[in-house]
């Protein structure tokens, strides 16, 4: 008798759940990974008894067809690569297509999504790999992941879970890692009923601060940035000055928008601060590199955080370069000397790969002048937690997680134009003034992002294309950021080395002055301390947003109002613009009595 059988699916992917999903953390970091795939600006985590009871995820991303949202939890089933050769240009977060799979197989999942493009969404429900409902249902755009009962048929698991504090702890761990790389979206995070994070769109100095000025209100005050842009790899972001320095340092490493364990690259950093440390004292960094996905290998085990580099010894080189020229600019480090070529020691990584290195290149911006404040970095922004004291109402803890519960009813649909340039309407609580220009930013500022991310936007053939002659750095930022542009609907030819035509524009913008349009892009850009992917998409979105947006001046009919209004309070974050300006300000009732 043959004894040999395929195990079914349940089991299967029980076995493989076992790897890929540990404790609540992996789930979120699964889920969270999966909505910024989707191109998500407004991901909102709530979590129940540390994310055992409950983990639910909701993001405002493309969302599924009802057939995709079926197939998303079969083993292996991804929209991410299609072959193997896919894996060595990996932009995405997740490719391996096994998270839902085993998210499902050891707990209750139920998942609301809609595409934009469909006018009902899908309800599913799933236990134990097995589908219990699906039907059409009304729904936002976007996803929601609830995963209800972590490990209910794996007691095993379930016992080895840690008190609900330290589980508690892990999932803001993989949170943080997160958060920190993606500044540009909105991040709500609640656990049993208590919102913990709430962070608007920010820049990545601002995001720092907002998630660690609990630990250390003065973090941002400390930090230096890191820049350096080379053939091999760029790498920005922040460093602490060495008198910050303390026993608990906060250190990260973050690779294509991915965090990162890597104990070498930790290791030039502490050598770029050797000698200006007291004993036990740490640096805090955050480290950003930006590198050709073909260079690292992120194919490796779903929950370990180790990514291998192609050119480990350069990058090395690079890094310590980098972090000693920020400390040097600071008037920090002693005078800098690694141009004594090949006279720094580097330890060795990979004994085979021992041939000579070469001098790393390194650009210096000699324009620099330390004296003057990053641009991209503006000090305290109030966040939307403020709108708690606006408020005095003890039962509304956050106008969020209001919307989140659909009570969109709360907000006005008619208002007042004044001055043509604000809008005033009133809701249950008192009277809310809205700045009809930044209201509009902030709506088209979330539709170009979409367009962009998801590589929708419509374009517009000139009739005439347009010729632009660039400055050399004009010239180098327009062909790092072409393909986004493209994605926006730009269609761009480099006629030489420092003339381009534009050919085509999005359709949004005709009317105004693409040219303009494309130098204020080159302008942010310049003017953003880190470039990243995820910044490009921000600034290209912002100076479109910026360039469409209704101005101050324009009377607006009552349709457009209502249409604004609408538009407005459907975005997630509606109190403050992409670049922090306050949208929104209310007068309470409560306020307007005392004043008579
Ligand atoms: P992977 O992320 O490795 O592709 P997953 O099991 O995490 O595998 O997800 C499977 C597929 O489900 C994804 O490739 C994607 O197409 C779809 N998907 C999952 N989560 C979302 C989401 N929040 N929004 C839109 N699509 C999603
Ligand atoms: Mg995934």
């Amino acid at each position: 008798m043959d004894i040999i059988h395929l195990l079914p699916d349940s089991v299967a992917n029980q076995i493989a759940a076992g790897e890929v999903i540990q404790r609540p953390a992996s789930c979120l970091k699964e889920l969270v990974e999966n909505s910024l795939d989707a191109g998500s600006s407004s991901i909102q985590i709530i979590a129940q008894d540390a994310g055992t009871t409950l983990l639910q995820v909701i993001d405002d991303g493309k969302g599924m067809s009802e057939t995709d949202a079926r197939m998303a939890f079969e083993r292996h089933a991804t929209s991410k690569i299609q072959s193997a050769s896919d894996l060595f240009s990996l932009r995405t977060m997740g490719f391996r297509g096994e998270a839902l799979a085993s998210i499902a197989a050891i707990s209750k999942v139920e998942v609301l999504t809609r595409r934009s493009e469909d006018t009902l969404g899908t309800r599913l429900e799933i236990e134990a790999s097995h589908v219990v409902e699906q039907e059409p249902s009304a729904a936002p755009i976007g996803t929601s992941i609830k995963v209800k009962d972590l490990f209910y048929n794996v007691p095993a698991r379930r016992r080895f879970l840690k008190s609900e504090a330290t589980e508690l702890r892990n999932l803001l761990t993989d949170f943080h890692r997160i958060a920190l790389v993606y500044p540009h979206v909105h991040f709500l995070f609640a656990h049993n009923d208590e919102v913990l994070y709430d962070l608007p769109m920010q820049n990545t100095k601002q995001r720092i601060d907002s998630i660690f000025k609990h630990k250390n209100k003065n973090l941002s005050q400390q930090l230096v940035s890191v820049q350096s842009q080379t053939a091999i790899v760029n790498i920005s972001g922040f460093i602490g000055t060495p008198e910050s320095a303390n026993k608990n340092a906060q250190q990260y490493l973050f690779v294509n928008g991915r965090y990162m364990k890597h104990p070498y690259f930790h290791k030039a950093i502490m050598t770029a601060y050797s000698g200006m440390l007291h004993a036990e004292q740490s640096p805090s960094y955050f480290i950003y590199f930006d590198i050709n996905p073909e260079a690292i290998d992120v194919n490796i085990h779903p929950t370990k955080t180790e990514i291998k580099f192609a050119d480990e010894q350069y990058i090395w080189q690079i890094l310590l370069a980098a972090v000693r020229e920020a400390l040097g600019k600071f008037n920090l480090a002693p005078s800098l000397d690694f141009d004594r070529n090949g006279e720094i020691e580097i330890p060795s990584f990979d004994t085979s790969r021992s041939q000579p290195v070469d001098a790393p290149r390194i650009s210096i911006n000699t324009n620099y002048n330390p004296f003057k404040q990053s641009s991209s970095y503006r000090p305290t922004i109030p966040s939307p937690k403020d709108w708690e004291q606006l408020y005095n109402g003890e039962h509304i803890t956050s106008p969020q997680l209001d919307l989140l519960e659909s009570d969109t009813q709360r907000f006005p649909t008619r208002a007042l134009q004044v001055q043509n340039k604000y809008l005033i309407g009133s809701f249950d609580e008192g009277l809310l003034f809205i700045d009809q220009h930044r209201a509009h930013i902030c709506i088209q500022y979330q539709a170009f992002r979409k367009k962009i991310t998801q590589q929708q936007g419509v374009k517009q053939q000139l009739l005439f294309p347009e010729t632009l002659d660039l400055s050399t750095n004009d010239a180098t930022l327009l062909l790092s950021v072409l393909e986004d542009l493209q994605f926006a609907g730009f269609e761009i030819t480099q006629l030489s080395r420092l003339t381009f035509s534009i050919d085509a524009i999005p359709a949004d913008i005709s009317g105004q002055n693409a040219a303009q349009v494309l130098l204020n892009i080159l302008q942010a850009i310049a003017a953003d301390s880190i470039s990243t992917a995820e910044q490009r998409v921000h600034n290209i979105a912002l100076s479109l947003a910026q360039a469409t947006a209704i101005r101050a001046g324009k009377t607006l009919s009552e349709s457009e109002i209502t249409s604004l209004l609408s538009d407005l309070f459907a975005l997630a974050e509606y109190t403050y613009t992409p670049d922090g300006k306050r949208i929104v300000s209310i007068l309470t009732y409560e306020e307007l009595g005392k004043r008579f």
